[in-house]
């Protein structure tokens, strides 16, 4: 077998067990059910532990070499500038896609629903989205980095990098080494980590199998159906017109070796703990430089969720058709507002779209216990949303990678040792 076909037998490999692992659990949890936990749950454990193990110091030293190789202040900020204006854009794109299929299908039209949960045992988000803004400013970086407070940790990156960038040569070129060096470690370390993942998903899926109860999905079925319907054409039509048009590339070679990410996300619905394998797998199978990656994906992570503002916009509208109230053209336009900002405002951890949906129906005069309604489907559509969240966050790395003149040569072929930048 000569070399690259070994390589490319090994990431299919992966692949190919991480679907086995979420197929065996699945299977597992519905056979088994609750008997299966203690055997299911140390599994899941130790992958989730690994992996958050890893986020707060892959968050600093891969901003911080990004912002290192990007150099000049210039350069940090046009890169800057096409990450959010793709982020906008995609984000956009998707709310628009829920918004027209919610309006079309009405899934909430004379739906039958009594409410589900009482209000009271569901958080609501904070409203206050100049609070959110104030917060990304650290005043003790320490603390936000042990406390995983990932915004502030990013915003202390950046500066801390650009102001090295800024230093003697010789300071600089030390620090340069150390940090290229530490990332590079912390790389390795996460695809080590990675191989652990189709133990990790049978766990998780098994537990979700045998603890969700699928009841609720006969009567929230029509709109669990238009969310994966909008998720499904932002993910295979959205995002690869993006790639195609801008990027100029081939969306399946890219998808491809995407599977391990979006495995990850749809198992542990959190874009936070998927960082690390989006990571590894956007710079090894995609070929985006560490530069792009690792300064694109952890701020992505947590403010670019094309899912979960598609989710917001749909379920917001969903819950006033379900009350009979009917949103005029003015309203609508708010939930879209505040659907882009819920998704920015969102953490990158399970459920945390649902608590954020408190905002969006304040916005527009809907009850609150609207999120009751919707709640028994949530935990399956959070599989959903986050796995488009990370798929979209990847899709932006290849776009301003392209952007910033890569070839992205290989792409859709693994490589086993990446010692570019
Ligand atoms: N679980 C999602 C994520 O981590 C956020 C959400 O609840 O919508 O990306």
């Amino acid at each position: 077998m000569n070399l690259t076909s070994k390589k490319a037998h090994r990431k299919l490999s992966l692949t190919h067990y991480i679907f086995i692992g979420i197929f065996l659990g699945m299977l597992a949890g519905w056979l088994f059910g609750e008997t299966i936990l203690p055997f299911a749950d140390p599994l899941a454990n130790v992958f989730l532990r690994l992996l958050r193990m890893i986020i707060m110091p892959l968050i600093v030293f891969s901003i911080l070499s990004g912002v290192l190789s990007i150099g000049t202040g210039k350069s940090l900020g046009s890169l800057g500038l096409k990450t959010f204006l793709y982020y906008i854009i995609s984000s956009m794109l998707a709310i628009f896609t829920g918004q027209i299929l919610v309006n079309i299908f009405r899934p909430g039209v004379g739906a039958e629903l009594g409410l589900q949960k009482e209000v009271e045992q569901i958080a609501t988000a904070d409203q206050d989205f100049m609070d959110f803004l104030f917060r990304i400013i650290p005043e003790n970086p320490f603390q936000s980095l042990a406390a995983g407070d990932v915004l502030p940790v990013i915003f202390f990156s950046i500066l801390l990098g650009y102001f090295i960038t800024r230093l003697k040569s010789q300071q600089r070129t030390t620090l340069t080494d150390v940090i290229d060096g530490a990332f590079e470690a912390m790389m390795k370390l996460t695809h080590m980590i990675i191989w652990s993942a189709p133990l990790g998903v049978f766990g998780i899926n098994a537990r979700i199998v045998a603890t969700t109860g699928f009841d609720a999905f006969k009567s929230l079925g029509f709109y669990f159906a238009v969310v994966l319907l909008g998720l499904a054409i932002h993910a295979f039509f959205n995002l690869p017109m993006l790639l195609r048009l801008v990027a100029r590339v081939d969306p399946i070679k890219h998808y491809r070796g995407m599977f391990p990410a979006l495995l990850t996300a749809f198992s542990t619905s959190s874009s936070m703990v998927t960082l690390p394998v989006n990571i590894d797998c956007v710079t090894r199978n995609s070929r985006v430089s560490k530069k792009v990656a690792g300064f694109l994906l952890p701020i992505g992570a947590t403010v670019n969720m094309d899912g979960t503002a598609l989710y917001e916009s749909v379920a917001a509208i969903f819950i006033a058709q379900v009350y009979g109230i009917h949103l005029g053209f003015g309203q609508q336009l708010i939930v879209v507002v505040t659907a882009l900002l819920a998704s920015i405002g969102a953490a990158g951890v399970p459920m945390a779209g649902l608590v954020m949906l408190s905002v969006v129906l304040h916005a527009v005069g809907l009850p609150l216990e609207g999120v009751g309604i919707i709640l028994a489907v949530d935990r399956v559509l959070d599989m959903f949303r986050t796995t488009v969240n990370i798929l979209s966050d990847s899709c932006g790395a290849v776009i301003v990678a392209r952007l910033e003149g890569e070839t992205l040569e290989g792409m859709g072929t693994a490589i086993e040792e990446d010692s570019r930048d």
